[in-house]
């Protein structure tokens, strides 16, 4: 959100939407989601054990508590003519700002979130205290707002005005969490009135009038109008969501087309809030897809290694990650947003659901966990996290600040219980690792979770009560050797990046205890393999560099990385490395140009626009070339290259593999056909001595294999299944001694551990190829490839779910 009148920089503004409506206690729905297969707990039936998330809940309550309600009314009774002796607010809610009231709403969802946490019922008083000043407010002049109607009348005919709709969409937002976590009537009677305003505002303009004010940020009032013509069945609430698509937005994203470069962020997260929402009201696959695209555009192409998205508040062009270290990157509410979105996506497709966790996870405890001064007895947050060298974070306070990230940082900090486990009949997924108690509603059933995750890589389930529980347990695509014991026995065989199921019986005193170990790891940056972030499992680890300011990235060995004892803690020399959510007061670096690490050796991005070369960004020059009708298309980020089936391949440089003892081969692959022996590559002197990799052998399923000595010598890895067409698929090979391993989408497929043909066994290879065989009589691949990558070991399978 940028006001017109104002430089982007010095407006830093952007948005949030309120809790979502659907799926907390409160009156029950009227109308049941459409495509909707898991469900949240209230947050009345989670409550959070010790931890630092209940640690950071504890201090946004002392400050809901705290504030003075009267002050966050004072321009509200003075728009609407009545009398008001309370101190204005500064910062954002000063009386001259023309976003004011925005504030009171986000304090409206944050308190209805908190009693629904906690029971304390101050929490409920204050807000019903609120609600019933607003609808004095609303009586007195038909209107409800902090600011005059008038700045709709600029908004509509194209004057300078900063985002009143947007500001309008937290108080709704804020009166639909009142009613529907906190049992308000008077909230739902004062925020239909407010939403026939609006649908009355609106109806008077044509659709092209309406397009023209979507151009200015109005945060998630379509999520919230949908959310409340599922409250109420009102149909007309339908048709004033449906007011608020905005075709220049999605219309791109209904086409599966990264458009986002150079739109303002956070102004449209919303927008795929409200499309998931839309799609859950009314069933049109259109909306999903919006979202769904969305999302993994976001997530994929426009986000750091904290999870968060944006440079100055802007999307910028795909991959460009390493290139946009700034002291404006990450605005919190753009993660609090991607957070909701997430959630809605899982309701809709769990099958898919440990992608969604996992970056949930990622974003949760690396972004907004941190974005809390855990020195302030309020919870002063950040609005951007820098995530430039030297950076570090600033925060709000409790009057004279009131960015928008201050009021989604309240939202946020009062709802950790929401995501923890999620139910559809008698199933239920463990998604995050927080303390806390889950009482399952309608269920004589309570799951206690007790661990100190991340500090340590493990978690206890304890069971009181009996029943049938299909249990999902989110096993994270980061972990290697994960173990799951039901009453101390070895329970099941859990697989990176998926549930591991356990469907019993239960009884009171049953235990699951999870181990999920971390490891130490490198996640490069996208548009440069030297500029890195360390994770130690989930966990982002920041170098804390005290009052010293930086001018560069500071440089990484990561061999030097020594564990200091401390949980979660490394030296690099001199250089101390802790989480990122710990680092507070001092300036810091997430990302490091690494040096002396096992480096990619080949690289091909396939990101070229034009001519025939296919460049290597691995820095040894190792340049392809595309041959036949080889041509490039979209890729899975940025292009691709695209075979055709009849005469396309690529033409790699000879030698690709000379040396080597072992070897990591991995590509993205978009199967336009799935055709027997083809091949995605094949690396080889001729038919006596190659190594290839074909998506269907004459067995019908996808096979790795390596020969010195011909077909008939050939030793291979051979998967359950064929790669599938249609759709981008991650494969990786890895071959190391005598063992190879076959990865598919992260998850290992297949291994042989008696492969007695070294890769070096080959020599230096002339007929390297992508696309096409040895065999003059195998067809040509028919696909599209992306990101092909060779290493010169074998890597770790926690490193191959990383590549995804
Ligand atoms: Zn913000």
């Amino acid at each position: 959100m940028h006001q017109p009148t104002l430089s982007r920089r010095t407006v830093l503004l952007a948005g949030a939407a309120g809790a979502a409506g659907a799926l907390l206690p409160g009156p029950a729905l009227a109308r049941p989601d459409t495509g909707v297969s898991a469900y949240a707990f209230p947050l009345t039936a989670v409550r959070l054990g010790a931890g630092p998330f209940a640690d950071n809940a504890g201090r946004t309550q002392a400050y809901l508590r705290f504030i003075d309600a009267d002050r966050l009314l004072h321009m509200f009774r003075v728009t609407a003519g009545l009398s008001s002796s309370a101190a204005p607010c500064g910062g954002w809610e000063s009386p001259s700002t023309e976003l004011r009231g925005h504030s009171t709403g986000h304090m409206l969802s944050a308190l209805a979130q908190a009693y629904a946490g906690t029971g304390d019922t101050a929490f409920k008083t204050k807000g019903d205290y609120l609600v019933a000043q607003l609808a004095l407010c609303q009586k007195a002049n038909g209107f409800l707002s902090a600011y005059p109607e008038s700045f709709f009348d600029r908004l509509e005919s194209g004057q300078s005005v900063w985002a009143p709709y947007y500001t309008l969409h937290k108080i709704v937002a804020g009166l639909l969490d009142m009613y529907q976590l906190t049992g308000n009537a008077q909230a739902r009677t004062i925020l239909e009135r407010k939403a026939e305003w609006i649908r009355s505002r609106n109806s008077r303009l044509t659709y092209a009038q309406r397009q023209q004010v979507l151009r200015t940020e109005f945060g998630g009032l379509g999520e919230t109008l949908f959310n409340l013509y599922q409250v109420t069945e009102n149909a007309a609430h339908l048709t004033t969501a449906q007011y608020f698509d905005h075709a220049q937005i999605l219309d791109p994203l209904a086409a599966n087309t990264d458009a986002l470069a150079g739109f303002h962020a956070n102004t449209q997260i919303p927008k795929a809030i409200a499309a998931i929402r839309g799609f859950h009201a009314t069933g049109t696959t259109r909306y999903r897809d919006i979202a769904v695209n969305f999302w993994n555009f976001v997530v994929r192409r426009h986000s750091y290694a904290i999870g968060g998205n944006s440079n100055g508040e802007y999307f910028q062009a795909p991959n460009r990650i390493a290139s946009e270290l700034s002291d404006t990157t990450c605005e919190c509410c753009n993660s609090y947003n991607m957070l909701k979105l997430t959630r809605q996506l899982f309701f809709t497709d769990p099958g898919r659901a440990a992608e969604w966790m996992d970056f949930y996870e990622k974003a949760l405890y690396n972004h907004l966990l941190g974005a809390q001064n855990p020195s302030s007895a309020h919870g002063f947050h950040c609005y951007y996290v820098p995530l430039r060298a030297g950076g570090i974070k600033s925060y709000s306070n409790d009057y004279d600040n009131f960015t928008c990230c201050h009021g989604t940082g309240m939202e946020t900090n009062t709802k950790f219980g929401d995501s923890i486990y999620f139910h559809n009949g008698t199933t239920l997924y463990v998604n995050l690792f927080i303390a806390s108690t889950l009482t399952w509603p309608g269920r004589d059933i309570t799951i206690t979770q007790a661990t100190t995750y991340p500090e340590t890589s493990t978690s206890r389930l304890t069971v009181t009560g009996s029943g049938q529980i299909d249990l999902r347990i989110r096993i994270p695509s980061w972990t290697s050797g994960a173990q799951v014991r039901v009453n101390g026995t070895l329970t099941g065989s859990p697989v990176p990046g998926s549930y591991l199921t356990i469907n019993r019986m239960w009884a009171s005193g049953d235990t699951v205890d999870l181990s999920l170990p971390m490891a130490l790891t490198t996640e490069a940056a996208p548009d440069n393999s030297a500029v890195r972030s360390v994770r130690h499992g989930p966990i982002v680890l920041a170098g804390q560099f005290g009052t010293q300011n930086l001018t560069a990235l500071p440089t990484l060995d990561p061999a030097s990385l020594r564990a200091t004892g401390v949980p979660l803690e490394y030296t690099a020399g001199s250089v101390l490395l802790r989480p990122f959510y710990k680092t507070h007061g001092q300036r810091y670096s997430v990302y490091w140009t690494v040096t002396g690490a096992p480096a990619t050796t080949v690289h091909y991005p396939f990101d070229e626009t034009s001519g025939g070369a296919v460049l290597d960004a691995g820095g040894g020059g190792r340049h392809g070339t595309l041959a036949g009708g080889a041509t490039r298309t979209t890729g899975r980020t940025g292009g691709a290259v695209l075979l055709n089936g009849s005469d396309a391949y690529v033409d790699l440089p000879s030698g690709i593999l000379t040396g080597a003892t072992a070897f990591t081969i991995a590509f993205w692959v978009r199967l336009d056909a799935v055709t027997t022996w083809s091949r995605v590559f094949d690396l080889g002197t001729g038919t006596g001595a190659y190594l290839f990799l074909t998506p269907r052998s004459s067995a019908g399923t996808a096979r790795y294999a390596i020969t010195s000595g011909g077909a008939g010598a050939e030793q291979q890895i051979n998967a359950p299944a064929a790669l599938p067409a249609g759709a981008w698929t991650h494969v990786a090979v890895t071959h190391t001694g005598t063992l190879g391993v076959l990865y598919v989408n992260g998850a290992e497929a297949a291994r042989n551990s008696a492969l007695t043909v070294a890769p070096g066994a080959l020599g230096a290879t002339t007929q390297n190829w992508i696309g096409r065989s040895q065999y003059a009589g195998d067809p040509y691949l028919a696909a599209a490839l992306d990101d092909f990558r060779v290493y010169s070991r074998a890597l770790s399978a926690s490193e191959i779910s990383q590549l995804q």
